[in-house]
């Protein structure tokens, strides 16, 4: 660093995260009602270790920026850990807290061999070009190098990330050891080791998993279902995509600029080639809006609210609250993002008798398609799409037989059904290991 750069500091992000209070008391709910024992309870409820990074990245007009990133490791009794990593600029230690004690929970339901963790840097990735975004990629992996391996946290794309950083991760983590290795992060673009349909696994899994909810409600016709769709990109706009290929009508979908509605469905395609067009910055859905009719602009609060069948939330957590919940007029709800939906809210849409298909069954099949990935590169060995959708198809419906029957049994909601299923796999992992020494 020379004399005339100048440093500019990012204070790291201390407020406490809703999304964390929510996590706990989830946990604390489904727990309790397995009856574990209180110093299981408390083992399972505290993430493992923490890890906070300040680093430094050069900006294109010379100046140094410090930012500060996590990397928390919830739980690794049933394996390695593995979780995305997020850029956005509510990143908070508590936030990935959150995340990576949801990643335990859904390894565990779909019955991966991982324990859970999750990342994020304190940065907005739209105020960054393509330059910065690298050397802050190349920067925070690099602080991570210790703490990341194939076999012992694999981190993958989430919220601001995709499969260009995971590039620059598997990049940046193999020049460190000197040879590659693709097995060390998941989401990676196909031609370096990525699995063919991790892309749209998250958002195709959200679809496999609504359609059974359909299905077990009485309720699946996909010629007359018409969704709601909030967030548009990886989770969001794969979910639309394969929705409308089943034939079934999107009526709303919404980015951070606001969303789109029209009450004859909207044309998914032409939304998405709209928003990937590569000019800076990058078009949004308002701008969609601006320059066509045939759709209607709404906020995104005003999305979550229209008539519809099915709501899924496919953006950030804390959505659904006790402010809209009352509002919501979804038959059903399917969580495309991360903890969407607040236990005020929850308990609202119980009384409502709207069915809430949780997070950690609904998003599944990114992890899943991930851990395809992994298993593909420690084999040297790929996989056809065909072989990767029919075994996502085949593990998430297992989880979702597996949830219905432990609804039924302990006659709770899904939510709780889905975390009691998993909590109550690491505990026995936990217990048959014992506690070392
Ligand atoms: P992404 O960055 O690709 O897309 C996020 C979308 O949400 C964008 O359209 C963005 O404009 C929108 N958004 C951001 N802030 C918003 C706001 N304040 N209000 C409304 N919309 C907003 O992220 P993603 O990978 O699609 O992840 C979305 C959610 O799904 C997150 O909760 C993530 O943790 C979860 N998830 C992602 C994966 C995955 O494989 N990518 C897997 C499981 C769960």
């Amino acid at each position: 660093m020379n004399q005339s750069q100048t440093v500019i500091l990012t204070s790291p992000n201390h407020a406490p995260s809703k999304a964390y209070e929510t996590a706990l008391a989830q946990f604390d709910r489904a727990a309790s009602r397995l009856g574990l024992d209180d110093s299981l309870q408390q083992f399972l409820r505290y993430p493992k270790r923490e890890y906070t990074f300040n680093f430094p990245v050069k900006m294109d007009n010379g100046d140094v920026r410090m930012f500060t990133g996590y990397r928390v490791h919830h739980n690794i009794v049933l394996g390695p850990s593995k979780g995305g990593i997020r850029y956005a600029p509510h990143v908070s230690l508590d936030e990935v807290r959150a995340l990576a004690m949801w990643m335990t929970w859904k390894c565990a339901l779909v019955g991966l061999p991982y324990g859970g963790a999750k990342g994020g840097v304190i940065v907005d990735p739209r105020d960054l070009s393509l330059t910065e975004n690298e050397r802050l990629t190349r920067r925070f992996t690099s602080e991570m190098v210790s703490i990341i391996s194939p076999y012992g946290d694999i981190p993958a794309p989430d919220m601001g990330t995709n499969s260009q950083t995971m590039a620059w991760m598997m990049d940046t983590y193999s020049m460190t050891v000197g040879y590659s290795v693709p097995a060390v992060v998941t989401g990676k673009p196909l031609n370096i080791g990525g699995s063919e349909g991790r892309e749209e696994a998250t958002g195709r899994g959200v679809i496999i998993i609504m359609e059974e909810a359909l299905r077990r409600e009485g309720i699946f016709d996909n010629q007359n279902t018409r969704l709601i769709v909030q967030g548009f990109g990886n989770v969001g706009s794969h979910a639309a995509l394969y929705a409308q290929q089943l034939g079934y009508k999107v009526v709303g979908i919404s980015d951070i600029s606001g969303g789109v509605y029209n009450p004859e469905g909207l044309d998914i395609q032409k939304l998405f080639e709209y928003t990937r067009q590569k000019r800076r910055p990058m078009p949004t859905l308002k701008d969609y809006a601006n320059e066509h009719n045939d759709v209607d602009f709404v906020t995104n609060q005003e999305l979550l609210e229209l008539e519809c069948d099915v709501l899924i939330p496919a953006a950030l957590e804390d959505q659904l609250t006790e402010e809209n919940a009352h509002k919501i007029k979804a038959k059903l709800i399917v969580e495309g993002a991360n903890g969407p939906t607040t236990p005020e809210a929850d308990e609202i849409f119980q009384e409502r008798g709207i069915t809430v298909v949780p997070d950690i069954l609904a998003n599944a099949g990114g992890v899943t398609v991930s851990y395809f990935e992994w298993v593909q590169d420690l084999q040297m060995f790929s996989w056809d799409v065909e072989e990767v959708f029919r075994q996502l198809r085949r593990i998430l419906l297992k989880a979702y037989d597996n949830v219905a029957e432990f609804a039924e049994k302990h006659d709770v909601t899904m939510r709780t059904a889905a975390q009691m299923y998993a909590i109550n796999r690491v505990a026995q992992a936990t217990m048959t290991r014992g506690i070392y020494p």
